[in-house]
C-alpha cells in the first residue's frame, strides 16, 4: 500500500501536533507532503526535521530568514510564507489530503483553496465553514474530486453513524450535538461576571488551543458547531438538537425517522475523530485504548441553559437565519476572545458584544470571497469598536 500523503495548515498547533503523532505512529499509512505554522518557529523547525516535508510555509516573510537558519544548509523544505504559500500548500499536487488546522478566519482561504484544487479536506477549522459555509458548498460543488471529511468530534460522530454517506443524513429525524458544558456547567450564573482567563482555560474533559478552550467556556463553541452541522451535513439548524453531556464518551448522535438512535462514542482524544478523518475509509489498529463503561458507570444528559450561555443562543439565532450572520458571529466572537485573553473584556462582555454586533449588522447573501472578507472586517471594526467604549472592568 502507498502512503496517503498529507499537507497540514496550522501544523504546531493542538490538532495539527496530534496529527503528526498519528502520523508519527503508523509511517506505513501517512507521509507528509507540506507544514505550515503562524508564529511558532521553532516548533516548526523541529516538525520539518522529524518528517522532512517537501514545502513549509510561515505566516510572516520576515520569519523565513530565521527558520532557514535554525534548519541549515543541508535543509531541502522549500520555505514560503503567507497568504499565497498557504495556497501553494493546499494545494500541492504531491498532497492526498490537507488537514485544516489552522484557528479561525484566517483558514477560509487555504481550505477554499485546496476544495478548489480538489483535494480531500480534513477539517479542523471549524471557523472556515462557519463564516463561508456557502462558498465551502459551491467549491465542493464546482470541484468533483473534492471531498471534506469532519474532525470536530461531534461532527466525526455523525459521519461515523452515517458510514461517511452523506447523502443518507437528510433521513435523518434529527442529529443531537453533545456538548460537556464547559468549566461553568455548574457555576452559578450570577458569578459569570467575575470569571478569569485562567478559569475559563480549564476544560474539564478536552486539551485544546486556547481560542476553542474559550469557546468551550462560553459555550459559543457548540453554537459554532451547530452551524457547521448545518453546512456540512445539509440540515437545517432546526433539526439539529444540542444535549448536554459532562462525561463526554458519546461524541454525538443520529435519529432516524422512526426513533430508532445510533451513538458514537470514544476516549476524549482528538486522536480519535483525527486518525478516522485520516485514514478514512480504514481504520486505524490501536488508534484509542478501548473505554471500560463499567468503570465509567453511568452516562448523563440534560438540556442546556440558553439563559446562562448566551454565546450558544446567538449561535443557533445565526444558525437560523444563515448567510452572511454566522461570518458576522465569527468575526465578533474571534475578536472578543482574542480581548477576554488579554484582560481587556470580562466574560459577559464576550456575549453582549457579540449580539450588539450582529444586531447593527443588516443580512446579504454570501457569494463571493471577497464580499465574506468585506463582512469578516466588518465585524471585527464594529466589536473592536465597542470593546473600546467598554469600560475595562477587569484590568
Ligand atoms: P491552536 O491555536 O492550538 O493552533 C492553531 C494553528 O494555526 C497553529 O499552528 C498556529 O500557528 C496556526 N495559525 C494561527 N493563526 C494563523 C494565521 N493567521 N496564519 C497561519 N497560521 C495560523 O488551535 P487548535 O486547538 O489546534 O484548533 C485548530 C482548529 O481546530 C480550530 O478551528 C478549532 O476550533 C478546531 N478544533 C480543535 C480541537 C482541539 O482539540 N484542539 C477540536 C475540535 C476542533
Ligand atoms: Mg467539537
Amino acid at each position: 500500500m502507498k502512503p496517503k500523503t498529507i499537507g497540514i495548515l496550522g501544523s504546531t498547533g493542538s490538532i495539527g501536533v496530534n496529527a503528526l503523532k498519528i502520523v508519527a505512529s503508523y509511517p506505513d499509512y501517512f507521509t507528509i507532503t507540506s507544514l505550515s505554522a503562524g508564529r511558532q518557529i521553532e516548533r516548526l523547525a523541529e516538525q520539518i526535521r522529524a518528517f522532512s516535508p517537501q514545502l513549509a510555509c510561515v505566516e510572516r516573510a520576515e520569519d523565513i530568514d530565521r527558520l532557514r537558519d535554525l534548519l541549515g544548509q543541508e535543509s531541502r523544505t522549500e520555505l514560503v510564507h503567507g497568504t499565497s504559500g498557504l495556497a501553494a500548500l493546499a494545494a500541492h499536487p504531491s498532497t492526498d489530503l490537507v488537514i485544516s488546522a489552522i484557528v479561525g478566519f484566517a483558514g477560509v482561504r487555504p481550505t477554499l483553496a485546496a476544495l478548489q484544487a480538489g483535494k480531500c479536506v480534513a477539517l479542523a477549522n471549524k471557523e472556515s465553514i462557519v463564516a463561508a459555509g456557502p462558498l465551502i458548498r459551491e467549491a465542493l460543488k464546482q470541484s468533483p474530486n473534492a471531498r471534506l471529511i469532519p474532525v470536530d468530534s461531534e461532527h466525526s460522530a455523525v459521519f461515523q453513524a452515517l458510514h461517511g454517506d452523506l447523502a443518507q443524513a437528510k433521513t435523518l429525524k434529527r442529529i443531537i450535538l453533545t456538548a460537556s458544558g464547559g468549566p461553568f456547567r455548574d457555576r452559578a450564573a450570577d458569578s459569570f461576571a467575575s470569571i478569569t482567563k485562567e478559569e475559563a482555560l480549564k476544560h474539564p474533559n478536552w486539551s485544546m488551543g486556547a481560542k476553542i478552550t474559550i469557546d468551550s467556556a462560553t459555550m459559543m463553541n457548540k453554537g459554532l458547531e451547530v452551524i457547521e452541522a448545518s453546512y456540512l451535513f445539509s440540515v437545517p439548524s432546526d433539526q439539529i438538537a444540542v444535549l448536554l453531556h459532562p462525561e463526554s464518551i458519546i461524541h454525538s448522535m443520529i435519529e432516524y425517522r422512526d426513533g430508532s438512535m445510533l451513538a458514537q462514542l470514544g476516549q476524549t482524544d482528538m486522536r480519535g475523530p483525527l486518525s478516522y478523518a485520516m485514514a478514512y475509509p480504514a481504520r486505524l489498529d490501536g488508534a484509542l485504548p478501548s473505554i471500560d463503561l463499567s468503570q465509567v458507570g453511568k452516562l448523563t444528559f440534560a438540556e442546556p441553559d440558553l439563559k446562562k450561555f448566551p454565546c450558544l443562543a446567538l449561535g443557533l439565532t445565526a444558525a437560523q437565519a444563515g448567510h452572511s450572520i454566522p461570518a458576522v458571529l465569527n468575526a465578533a466572537n474571534e475578536v472578543c476572545v482574542e480581548n477576554f485573553l488579554e484582560n481587556r473584556i470580562a466574560f459577559n462582555d464576550i456575549a453582549r458584544i457579540i449580539a450588539q454586533t450582529m444586531e447593527a449588522h443588516t443580512l446579504t447573501a454570501v457569494a463571493e470571497l471577497e464580499q465574506l472578507c468585506a463582512i469578516d472586517a466588518w465585524a471585527r471594526r464594529t466589536a473592536r469598536g465597542m470593546i473600546e467604549e467598554t469600560t475595562c472592568r477587569v484590568c
